[in-house]
């Protein structure tokens, strides 16, 4: 068994694990939630749990800037600037407000705001925010990449966390279900280092493990498997999931990434009216509605678990 990489404590972990009552009933499953929303760092999210690792190599590295690029309405991007303040780093971003897939072009229809909600915290946090016309994903890479160029001690960190590192928090963090066993672990997957995390956490068992995509590039798993390579070799896992090994599902990505779907704003009032739960319309609120999709034509079953990845101050974006 290698080594386990270093970490800074930023979340508040085990995060809660609790049963959805109302769901449960309304789709006929044993439902249950992760709530990694509740992380307790810089207002929840997945990210927190992989800059617990990220961080700590920055800091092992003598890094004193960290360069990354996504949205300008990131959740990765606020956790970041946290972490960042928090151990004397500099933390510099490159973002658009719409990155899109070139082959699917500019989305059309309404899309997350790029004011206010993460926005607000950036600037609260100190974030130095490079802002640049939308254009492909590709592009965005390009200028963060410039960035690094340009900054000494730059430590570079690739959209929403997704290194090996990034992977290996979500792997680790499945611990936290301890003996519960589920039959799917359901949440909303992009970048690709929680779905990797997750993935080779429950290779080899009966637990199905499903992303519901945001984005709607169908060769993102192929990100994955590059990613799950890196993780495979920290772990010690001698299986390497190829691409076609990732479950994902593409029914929830509507109009592209961030754009609204009404799938999903329905299924973030119903959550907010029956559980007391938010969800956030780039990602969860999507994640759900496919979940709920799958309930309804009986392609899932059992005991589900659905892992809230957070991402509600999209919600105050306008
Ligand atoms: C980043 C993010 C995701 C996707 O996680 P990845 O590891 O990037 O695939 C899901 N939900 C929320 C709220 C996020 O911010």
């Amino acid at each position: 068994m290698p080594e386990a990489p270093p970490k800074v404590p930023l979340v508040l972990a085990p995060t809660p694990l609790h049963k959805l009552p109302y769901f449960s009933q309304e789709l006929s499953l044993d439902l249950w939630i992760k709530r990694d929303d509740l992380t307790g760092f810089a207002m929840g999210g997945n990210k927190g749990r992989k800059l617990e690792f990220l961080i700590a190599d920055a800091l092992a590295r003598d890094a004193e800037v960290v360069v990354t690029c996504g949205s300008t309405q990131s959740n990765f991007i606020r956790q970041l600037g946290a972490a960042c303040s928090m151990f004397g780093l500099r933390c510099v971003a490159a973002v658009m407000d719409t990155p899109f897939d070139g082959a699917a072009g500019k989305p059309l229809k309404k899309h997350v705001g790029s004011r206010g909600g993460n926005v607000v915290l950036d600037e609260i946090l100190g974030v130095e925010l490079h802002r640049f016309p939308d254009d492909d994903w590709e592009v965005l890479y390009g200028h963060a990449a410039a960035l690094v160029d340009q900054l000494p001690n730059a430590y570079s960190i690739p959209v929403g966390g997704s290194s090996p590192l990034g992977a290996y928090a979500f792997y680790e963090a499945a611990k936290e279900l301890k003996e519960s066993t589920f039959d799917w672990i359901i949440f909303a997957s992009s970048s690709g280092s929680t779905h990797t995390g997750l993935a080779y956490a429950f290779d080899g068992t009966p637990t199905k493990v499903l992303g519901i995509a945001c984005d709607p590039e169908p060769e993102i798993t192929a990100d994955f498997a590059e990613i799950g390579e890196g993780l495979a070799a920290l772990i010690g896992h001698r299986h390497t999931l190829r691409s076609s090994e990732f479950l994902m599902d593409f029914g929830s990505v509507g109009g592209g990434y961030g754009v609204f779907t009404e799938e999903s704003q329905a299924a973030i009032s119903e959550m907010a009216r029956r559980e007391g739960i938010f969800l956030d319309p780039v990602y969860s609120g999507k994640a759900f509605a496919g979940l709920m999709r799958q309930a309804g034509s009986g392609e899932i079953s059992g005991k589900v678990l659905f892992w809230h990845t957070g991402g509600l101050p999209a919600l105050f974006a306008h």
